[in-house]
């Protein structure tokens, strides 16, 4: 490990920090003031730089635009009460980063150069972070294929950049989803574990579909059989079934979600058995019917814990209790953004503190 990286800083002559509305920050539209960008070529990661957020000068002919070789990572910084500055689990998104990296035949990062560029340039737009209650700092970091050339085959060259932008929630209300019987996200053999761009975009008509149907969310099941619950949308799904915690098993066609993995963490402490394993539909809609299915919800960075309110199969739509009621999620959220938030001894050592 690298105790600090070497970076040439060009700070913004410009903060737009004055002119950003905080108290209205829909996801992913608000940038910081400040990018990290390192280059790949001859077979090492160089030009390590911060420099005002911006347009970035590229060949039209990138192997990124053309073949898909582009992938990103979803991360989030809190700002304490005391003004710590923390980052949630940034050597997990460094240990995935290079997962996704390796599936696409990219180069992999050093994990220090991942997390110690993300924490550069948290640090100095650490002004950026809202203070408000379920808001964050959200870190985009992400490589693409730079090579000028068309041919099919891997570049040589490479980018790595990582954005920044203050938000709030992701979802406001308990969520109506659709479970996926057409479309799939992801097959075995295929790249569902990777946070590959393609992924997101393979899922963008399948989504607008479930949009126009009225729904919020969609729920995606494998693609042999369409019979088992594999993530809902870019969040992982879990459920608490007659006393259980279940989700599916991380393997090749689900993303392992570091909110995912926290929650496992926090449902074993507190006793609740965990099961990794293929979640049938017909379970978790016995489970509907019967009343033993009291919780539901996606996890992930962005959306958190996002409860499910209701999902609908083969035109047939499932309740749930009200999500203030649910003990189970509740109390993960409230865990959560307690020690998120530094309100709590961090005792699991989760947080990055920058
Ligand atoms: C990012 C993502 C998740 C959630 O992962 P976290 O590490 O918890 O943010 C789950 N599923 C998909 C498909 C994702 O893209």
């Amino acid at each position: 490990m690298t105790d600090t990286l070497d970076f040439k800083l060009t700070k913004t002559a410009h903060s737009r920090l004055q002119e950003t509305d905080f108290d209205n920050l829909p996801f992913g539209r608000t940038f910081s003031d400040h990018m990290f960008v390192a280059d790949y070529a001859d077979g090492e990661w160089k030009n390590f730089e911060i420099l005002p957020y911006g347009p970035i000068a590229m060949s039209p002919a990138i192997s990124a635009l053309h073949y898909g070789q582009a992938f990103f990572e979803g991360i989030k910084a809190y700002k304490h009460a005391d003004g710590t500055v923390s980052i949630f689990r940034p050597e997990k998104n460094a240990i995935r980063f290079n997962k996704s990296a390796e599936r696409l035949c990219m180069p992999t990062l050093p994990e220090d150069i991942f997390i110690q560029s993300i924490a550069a340039v948290v640090d100095l737009d650490r002004e950026w972070i809202p203070t408000k209650a379920n808001h964050a700092l959200y870190i985009r970091p992400f490589m693409f294929a730079t090579d000028p050339y068309l041919g099919v085959t891997p570049s040589a060259t490479y980018k790595f950049v990582v954005i920044l932008g203050p938000v709030g929630p992701y979802f406001s209300k308990a969520l109506r989803v659709k479970i996926e019987t057409h479309y799939t996200r992801a097959a075995e053999g295929g790249m569902g574990y990777a946070k590959a761009a393609g992924n997101y975009g393979a899922s963008m008509l399948p989504g607008r579909k479930a949009a126009e149907e009225g729904f919020d969310q969609l729920i995606w099941t494998d693609a042999k059989e369409h019979a088992y619950i594999e993530e809902m949308g870019a969040a992982n799904a879990m459920f608490l079934l007659d006393g259980t915690l279940i989700t599916a098993e991380a393997k090749d066609t689900i993303l392992d979600g570091v909110t995912r993995d926290t929650v496992i963490a926090l449902a074993k402490e507190w006793g609740i058995p965990v099961e990794e394993r293929k979640v049938s539909v017909a379970e978790i809609i016995e489970g509907a019917k019967s009343g033993k299915l009291t919780d539901a919800f996606g996890a992930g960075t962005a959306a958190t814990i996002a409860p499910v309110g209701s999902f609908s199969y083969n035109g047939e739509e499932y309740f749930l209790s009200d999500p203030k009621t649910r003990a189970f999620s509740n109390r993960v959220f409230d865990t959560l953004d307690a020690i998120k938030y530094g309100r709590t001894a961090d005792t699991h050592g989760w947080n990055y503190i920058v």
